[in-house]
């Protein structure tokens, strides 16, 4: 096999298939599918995916491999396959879907070198390369390509002994400490310990401890531990019998901590019923997806810790996935304290390096459990014997660019590559899953109760509009205002819930009425108090707030809508003697912040934590008896299919923060339409009812679990070209469908405008499209020339969860 096949990182239509190259002499063993590689394409080098290998090619004239770029490869072949998979169901670019399934400090522009493994000494090196590592440091990759050892480092490689490593540069630093070991072998150790002065006591003491422990030691470790000096070690450096090397120690962003291990609780029998199913199909390598539908409290993430258990005493490996919001150090701890060390976490708190970390801890197999937001999907381990999805109708499974991807069709996916279960949790299932569960497509688990055998806690509804009436015009009804006063006295906690999507605070004239939009987009500029100024978090436009109304220059211009500040101040004013802590953007955009603030309020800094959508979740708290919701329906009225699904999981999540332990909790909702079904049913936390009519609405409607979705948007900056563009998709697709199809456009986005480009989108509503993908395909293909050359820009989802 002298021939490799390769997907060349130039993503168009054109480059989207393999392109063969020659694999030269030098590096036969190292080129082999998975292992990316530098290749000659047009007039310069690019990077590529060695797809597979073959021995003859429809090509005459082949250009040879520049180089590689790993040892080994960075994709398995299931991964490999996984990629093919992803450009067909989200009909994005192979090259892309590769690049997504790695972590993104391999993407980067990074320096390669070549580093002895943590437990590896120079000695153990082949005579051949050990020049490479002269001082027992790194070695340069140049040098070893120079000199033709690529090959020889491979097998080397094989062995454990020797990596290559990427840094981004200057932004991810494998954190490096300074190593001691022995440069000699035992005999000479020995006999240079025979020569050691009488006095050298220091130095007596460290060869002893060499003889014993030949391996590659931290510094500062050996000193403490010997309780000995530098000089001592120096004086050993000096005379060649030991060496120093800067050897890399991971970056833990849990390292500080210390997590006291837990064993297994004894599972209820709800629980024992509902973890069965999973346990044989665990045992029998059976795929099968389960739907584990039970309240918060139910004791659904025990189930998930014996079935990894399970999944690990055979051997297997873990995948538990947690909505980005809540993998809050709380959830993490849990996973730490039942698997310790076999645990990696990923998610977008971490660096890039320390990503990177966790990454190759999966790769060199040292863990056997990721815990992680929607991209550890892709965690690169070879036996997998389970995937589970917590809080599985969450809308951040879906990959919002391309490729497109939902978390839970990739988690199936290879759930039937392994041949394993694939366990989708939640308390408020998505409409999809659950009238898969109903059907029998998947395996319904239910776990009604909670733990602590706790009642839900009571839910009281209040209209605004009759607070209103009665001449209340504050953003607190009478009743949330009083529990909340009581809750003080009492010394309990409240949780203060915003809704915040879709009701920010925004700059108007109260004499013309003119409100502030951005410059670039159809959309209010969103106002921010400790600035004074005025955003766009579309195109992130920034503006200082008007003194005067810049259409009727009344001096009457101010900001409204009731933002998370707004709310603070108002408490301030009204309960003055109230510690408040506020948890949105502003407050957490440092690294760490979250979680500082959540640890004061656990700690009892504070009578009221304040707090937008980031807060609903994952919340666990003893002394938190009252849960008020400010305004329930904001989001209800947004262009959105799933707004009432949404309105109902947000409000029955954030009840379930209260009265989770001894105390019994209460909930406030405040709301303008007290009388529509989603928060009706979210009072009750009804989920069936809930389930029943929601699905009714659906159907009338055409839309999912009955109908798929396909959106197409098309943007430009003239308003022209996206009308007649999107108006002849819309008629080709037309052309292409059945009569059951329902295509709605050409339309106006939502979001008529972003950044100063026009936006139009067609809608495909169908049960079964044949032949919708190859249309959508032609569509690409047919305007891929016009968008290279002009502004026009043209997006497929398959399966929206952003219909704006
Ligand atoms: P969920 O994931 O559904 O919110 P958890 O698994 O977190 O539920 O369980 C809720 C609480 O009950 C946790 O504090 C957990 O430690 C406890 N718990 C779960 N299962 C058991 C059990 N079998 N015996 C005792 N306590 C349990
Ligand atoms: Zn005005
Ligand atoms: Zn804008």
């Amino acid at each position: 096999m002298n021939i490799a096949s390769v997907i060349v990182d130039v993503p168009a239509k054109q480059t989207d298939k393999p392109f063969d190259y020659l694999i030269p002499e030098q590096y036969k063993e190292v080129i082999v599918p998975g292992v990316r590689v530098n290749v000659p394409f047009g007039p310069r080098n690019i990077q590529g995916f060695v797809t597979g290998l073959k021995t003859e090619s429809n090509f005459k004239k082949l250009k040879s491999i520049a180089e590689p770029l790993d040892l080994t490869p960075v994709l398995n072949p299931e991964l490999l396959e996984l990629g093919d998979w992803l450009t067909e169901h989200s009909l994005c670019y192979k090259i892309s879907a590769f690049q997504a399934m790695l972590p993104a400090a391999l993407k980067a522009k990074y320096e390669k070198k070549l580093i002895l493994a943590p437990k590896a000494a120079l000695n153990d090196l082949p005579e051949e390369v050990r020049h490479l590592f002269a001082g027992g440091k790194e070695a340069k990759w140049e040098e070893a390509v120079e000199q033709g050892l690529i090959d020889t480092l491979k097998k080397v490689a094989a062995r454990g002994l020797v990596e290559v490593v990427y840094q981004v540069k200057d932004r991810v630093r494998k954190k490096r400490l300074r190593h001691i070991s022995p440069t000699v072998d035992q005999s000479v150790m020995k006999s240079q310990f025979d020569q050691l002065a009488a006095n050298a006591k220091g130095q007596r003491v460290l060869i002893e401890y060499f003889l014993q422990h030949p391996e590659p030691v931290e510094l500062r470790a050996l000193l403490s531990s010997l309780s000995i000096s530098q000089a001592s070690v120096k004086g050993l450096v000096k005379k060649g019998i030991l060496g120093e090397q800067d050897l890399e120690v991971y970056r833990d962003p849990y390292e500080a901590r210390e997590f006291q291990r837990k064993e297994a609780l004894q599972l209820t029998s709800a629980q024992k019923d509902a973890i069965e199913p999973v346990l044989s199909s665990i045992n029998e390598d059976r795929h099968e997806v389960f739907l584990l539908y039970g309240v918060t409290g139910s004791g659904k993430t025990e189930i998930y810790l014996q079935s990894i258990q399970k999944v690990l005493s055979k051997g297997q490996e873990a995948i538990v996935l947690v909505p980005e919001i809540s993998l809050t150090p709380q959830m993490v701890k849990r996973f730490k304290e039942r698997f310790g060390d076999l645990v990696a976490v990923m998610h977008s708190g971490l660096s890039a390096g320390e990503k990177y970390d966790e990454w190759r801890k999966i790769q060199r197999r040292e863990v056997k459990v990721v815990v992680g937001a929607r991209s550890a999907i892709f965690a690169p381990f070879e036996n997998l014997g389970i995937i589970i999805i917590d809080e599985e109708h969450e809308t951040s499974y879906k990959q919002e660019e391309n490729p497109r991807y939902h978390a839970r069709d990739v988690a199936i996916q290879r759930g039937l590559t392994h041949r394993c279960p694939v366990v989708l949790g939640s308390a408020t299932p998505s409409l999809e899953s659950f009238a898969r569960a109903q059907k029998g497509v998947y395996t319904l688990l239910s776990l009604p109760e909670r733990m602590n055998q706790q009642p839900l806690p009571k839910v009281e509804l209040v209209d605004m509009r009759e607070e209103l009436r009665q001449g209340n015009r504050s953003m607190f009804s009478s009743l949330l205002f009083e529990k909340l006063q009581d809750r003080l006295e009492k010394g309990e906690q409240t949780v203060l819930f915003l809704n915040k999507r879709g009701h920010s605070s925004f700059v108007m004239c109260r004499d013309c009425g003119y409100v502030i939009n951005c410059p670039n987009c159809d959309i209010t500029l969103t106002y921010h108090r400790h600035k004074e100024q005025m955003k766009c978090h579309y195109c992130g436009f920034e503006d200082i707030v008007p003194a005067v109304c810049p259409e009727c220059a009344s001096e009457h211009i101010r900001y409204f809508g009731t933002g998370t500040q707004k709310v603070e101040e108002e408490l301030n004013k009204l309960l003055p003697e109230a510690r408040v802590i506020r948890m949105d953007v502003d407050t957490t955009g440092r690294k760490g912040s979250h979680e500082k603030l959540l640890n004061a309020f656990q700690e009892g800094a504070a009578d009221i934590l304040l707090g937008t959508q980031m807060i609903a979740k994952g919340l666990d708290f003893p002394n938190i008896t009252l849960v008020g919701v400010l305004s329930a329906d904001t989001m209800l009225h947004l262009p959105d299919f799933r707004s009432s699904e949404k309105t109902f999981q947000l409000l029955t999540q954030v009840s379930g923060r209260a009265g989770r332990h001894e105390l019994p909790g209460e909930v406030v909702i405040q709301t303008y339409t007290p009388e529509h079904y989603s928060i009706e049913l979210a009072g009750s936390q009804d989920f069936d009812r809930f389930y029943q009519q929601e699905m009714v609405a659906r159907k009338v409607h055409k839309y999912p679990p009955f109908y798929y979705l396909s959106l197409i948007t098309v943007s430009h900056e003239e308003l022209m070209k996206a009308v007649s563009i999107t108006e002849k998709i819309t008629r080709f697709i037309a052309s292409r469908l059945s009569q059951e199809a329902v295509i709605l456009g050409p339309v106006a986005s939502p979001i008529p405008r972003i950044n100063n480009r026009y936006r139009y989108q067609c809608l495909i509503k169908y049960k079964k499209e044949p032949e919708l993908k190859s249309a959508l395909k032609a569509i690409l293909d047919h305007y891929q020339q016009e968008s290279a050359s002009s502004t026009l820009q043209i997006s497929m989802d398959l399966n929206p969860y952003i219909l704006m």
